[in-house]
């Protein structure tokens, strides 16, 4: 869309930079802001993503457009999620650009070779001046080998890194490496904007704080700088032969139509019993159903039309130790997660005991707690509501857990039993067969 007159400035009216005298990123931003006016953007298609260092003050200079400071290096990785969600589910529109130092790309690498392989439309800036700015003058891993800094105060050891190739191999359709006061900067950066998928200018300037004072150096020797590291100048690449990740999206998806199963929501049927949240906690160890028992139990009670929340945990080894789950189901709105004052704590396992006791469990319950737990299970504390059962009899070790679910909601009914009972059945067959016949009487 075209810009009237005086909104064609994207920046804060009468904005003052934030940066030291002579810092390359004044330059930098006020190059991208020329470069915006060049391409007519519309300040609301697009979006600025930030992060550490003193590039990372930007956000605030530009009040006109969307704006996101993110995580330390992390802005990569959420540019990329923005724009993928504006080209695949919104207005296909989003111009989504990352103003990055030499800092933070090398912090968020990973996540510029993914959006480069991915080809998402994200354009990269790296304002690249050789160290951590903000921090003290530290090397990074763009410093060039002989650059002096705070911690390489002899000149550094290591040849810096050379992103622009890194983007090559990675895919990029559009890279560029250039100085701050190149001429035609603007023009670059406003193609680099217009490239319809991935694009990365890398940026060479100056840290007058602490890049000019420990080294001899003025702008116009910067060429001379990248030359001496092998790093060639210029517009390096401009193929935009490969597709765009949500041009391929769509195109996978079309060509798997058929294959691709419906998401399935659950009808609620506004039918439950309670009128204020119920807490459950469900211990017992990996393999035993325990999480997929919770799961059970949160789509019975949507399905009765209650709110819920569940939150699962086990050790990183997965298939070992504890597994534990903590469901809250509420004819309200719950804004947590995690059960703080439990109405039913089940423990099937000396795994699941054991982690109960270290998480504190014993300072999360009331006077109402009802325990159901297997028979085999001593809690090793008086004064507690408890009912032993002989789960892992009845139910067997893997349906333990699901056998005490089934059991409290046959008893109390939060919800209708039969909800649950054909939740059940569907998963493993006919519900009256699925535990030996003496759990049903229990
Ligand atoms: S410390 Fe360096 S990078 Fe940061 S604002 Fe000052 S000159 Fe710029
Ligand atoms: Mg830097």
């Amino acid at each position: 869309m075209m810009q009237t007159e005086e909104a064609c400035s994207y920046m804060t009216f009468g904005a003052v930079m934030p940066f030291c005298k002579g810092c390359g990123h004044s330059n930098i931003l006020k190059k991208l802001n020329d470069a915006m006016q060049m391409l007519h953007l519309d300040p609301m298609d697009v979006c600025l993503v930030t992060d550490i260092g003193c590039i990372g003050l930007a956000d605030a200079l530009f009040d006109k457009v969307h704006t996101v400071h993110t995580t330390h290096g992390r802005s990569t990785g959420f540019a990329t999620g923005i724009a993928v969600a504006d080209k695949v589910l919104a207005q296909k529109k989003l111009k989504t650009i990352v103003l990055i130092g030499d800092g933070g790309s090398m912090i968020g690498l990973l996540h510029i070779v993914n959006a480069a392989l991915m080809n998402a439309d994200v354009t990269v800036i790296v304002a690249n001046n050789f160290l951590f700015g903000m921090t003290g003058g530290q090397t990074s891993s763009l410093t060039p080998e002989h650059f002096n800094t705070i911690t390489s105060p002899f000149g550094s050891m290591n040849p810096s890194l050379d992103i622009c190739s890194i983007a090559d191999a990675s895919k990029a359709g559009f890279i560029a490496r250039k100085t701050a006061t190149d001429k035609d900067l603007t023009q670059v950066i406003a193609d680099a904007i217009a490239f319809g998928g991935f694009s990365i200018v890398e940026v060479l300037e100056l840290c007058t704080e602490h890049g000019t004072k420990r080294n001899d150096l003025k702008g116009n020797m910067l060429a001379k700088m990248a030359e001496a590291e092998g790093h060639e100048l210029g517009i390096l690449k401009n193929d935009p032969l490969r597709k765009e990740f949500s041009l391929k999206y769509h195109d996978d998806v079309e060509v798997h139509k058929g294959e691709i199963k419906p998401l399935k929501f659950v009808e609620p049927l506004d039918n439950y019993n309670i009128n204020r949240a119920n807490g459950f906690v469900i211990a017992g160890s990996a393999g035993e159903r325990v999480q997929s028992s919770a799961g059970m139990l949160s789509e019975a009670s949507i399905k009765s039309g209650l709110n819920v929340t569940q939150k699962n945990d086990n050790p990183v080894t997965q298939g070992s130790g504890f597994s534990l789950s903590e469901v809250i189901i509420s004819p309200n709105e719950i804004n947590y997660t995690g059960v703080s004052s439990a109405d039913y704590v089940i423990v099937v396992s000396e795994n699941g005991l054991k982690e109960l006791k270290g998480q504190k469990i014993f300072g999360r319950i009331n006077d109402k707690t009802m325990f159901i737990v297997d028979e085999s299970i001593d809690l090793g504390k008086e004064g507690l509501n408890v009912l032993s059962l002989p789960l892992r009899k009845y139910c067997g070790a893997d349906k333990a857990a699901l056998g005490a679910v089934d059991y409290i909601i046959r008893k109390f009914e939060p919800f209708p039993h039969e909800i649950f009972a054909g939740i059940i059945a569907k998963k493993f067959g006919e519900y009256g067969k699925i535990f030996k016949e003496g759990y049903y009487e229990l």
